[in-house]
């Protein structure tokens, strides 16, 4: 016997999966509405022309140094900015402890690994449902995990008394988990005035918020709206934390480029969060990888590049924004008798359809369309050239 055979393979991702079976499809109708990642109306990957252009400042200047361990400096502070706003007093008085992170999932980890080693005996409230990695991440960080009510599936809106009723019942001074914008998997946020509820009742119960903030400026096409709920919050004066990703809004996917933050009460407790933060990562990957920070900071500090940015991931979000209405106009013209308002009051990349694992199934199997079975549409798999046939192939599986 070998040193290994007691291993088993793991159970497939759900999500990649999807990607897998629709490659293996040779139908020329298939459509992948499965992936999380933008694509244009042509179906195609793009890279933003603002990233271009930060690239081609960077050739030749480029040198293969590390990072210090905590990522870019300039990186950070133009995160920071994004997320808390350019004239934040909270950056001026140097109070957030903030590390660079291996994107979103890199910024999650990273604080709960942390939130274990200094809490140890703190548990994370989940919203029901949430993206799936959200239970991996803390459940290898050895973080004990409770759900708070988050999605109604009849209305397919927001549970908001269920949730603020979860929120009342957690002990005080617990861990919450929310998405800053463009909830995935559902699309569904509260409203400016929900959230102000929902800051409020924190502040009542003295609950700490973490913000995953992985669209901003991708849910509304502008980040500033996008960023509203952290804005919230932070006005009301909670301590936060905040994972950022340029993932989705500035198309960096596989540069793995993100931030990490947390909002400490004065300078000296942000220095030694962020050396602990710093501890965390050294022993994981020592430091994060240079090249996309590079990109996000040459972007972010030159105003042409910004506004180029804000063009550019507005133009993202308006597309999907734009399927959202054709798609619901398509099946409405084809006389469903069901509702489906939802597909344009929910926002970003995804619209929880309300299909059944069985309607999905049978999309998959007789129409060629790919998803993962809990009914989630990636809009940014939706095109003008496909959004007839799948308004088609709904209509025919939900009537
Ligand atoms: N959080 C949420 C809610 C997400 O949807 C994603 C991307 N699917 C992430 C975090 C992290 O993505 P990344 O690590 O690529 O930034």
């Amino acid at each position: 016997s070998s040193w290994w055979s007691n291993v088993e393979p793991a159970p497939k991702d759900p999500i990649l999966g999807v990607t897998e079976a629709y490659l293996a499809d040779p139908s020329p109708d298939k459509v992948n509405v499965g992936v999380g990642a933008y694509r244009d109306d042509n179906g195609k990957p793009v890279v933003l022309e603002c990233v271009r252009e930060a690239e081609r400042t960077i050739a030749g200047n480029l040198n293969m140094e590390y990072l210090p361990m905590g990522g870019s400096n300039k990186m950070i502070e133009e995160s920071l900015k994004l997320a808390y706003g350019e004239d934040s007093e909270f950056i001026k008085d140097r109070r957030i402890a903030a590390v660079q992170s291996l994107s979103g999932t890199g910024a999650c980890r990273l604080f709960a690994d942390f939130q274990k080693r200094f809490l140890p005996d703190s548990q994370i409230y989940i919203p029901v449902p949430t993206w799936a990695n959200h239970h991996n991440i803390w459940r290898d960080a050895r973080v004990p995990q409770q759900t708070f009510h988050y999605y109604h599936p009849d209305t397919r809106g927001l549970d908001f008394a269920s949730l603020m009723e979860d929120i009342k019942k957690a002990p005080n001074g617990s861990f919450f988990l929310l998405h800053a914008c463009a909830h995935n998997p559902t699309g569904v946020d509260p409203s400016e005035e929900q959230w102000r509820e929902i800051s409020h009742l924190f502040k009542v119960k003295n609950h700490f918020p973490f913000f995953d903030m992985a669209y901003q400026g991708f849910a509304s096409g502008d980040p500033e709206r996008d960023a509203k709920a952290i804005r919230i919050f932070l006005e009301d004066g909670h301590l936060i934390g905040c994972a950022q990703s340029y993932a989705k809004n500035m198309g960096l996917y596989g540069q793995r480029v993100g931030c990490l933050s947390i909002l400490c009460e004065d300078e000296m407790q942000a220095v030694a969060v962020k050396s602990q933060l710093q501890q965390i990562a050294r022993p994981m990957y020592s430091n994060p990888p240079v090249h996309g920070a590079l990109i996000v900071s040459i972007i972010l500090s030159d105003p042409d590049l910004k506004s180029l940015w804000l063009k550019e991931v507005k133009v993202m979000a308006d597309r999907i924004i734009g399927m959202r209405k054709a798609l619901r106009e398509n099946l409405e013209k084809l006389g469903s008798p069901l509702s489906w308002e939802h597909v344009t009051n929910q926002i970003g990349m995804f619209c929880y359809s309300g299909m059944t694992p069985e309607q999905v199934d049978r999309l998959t199997n007789e129409f060629h369309i790919y998803m993962t079975r809990n009914g989630r549409i990636s809009m940014a798999g939706v095109t003008t050239g496909n959004v007839t046939y799948l308004a088609n192939a709904i209509h025919e599986v939900t009537k």
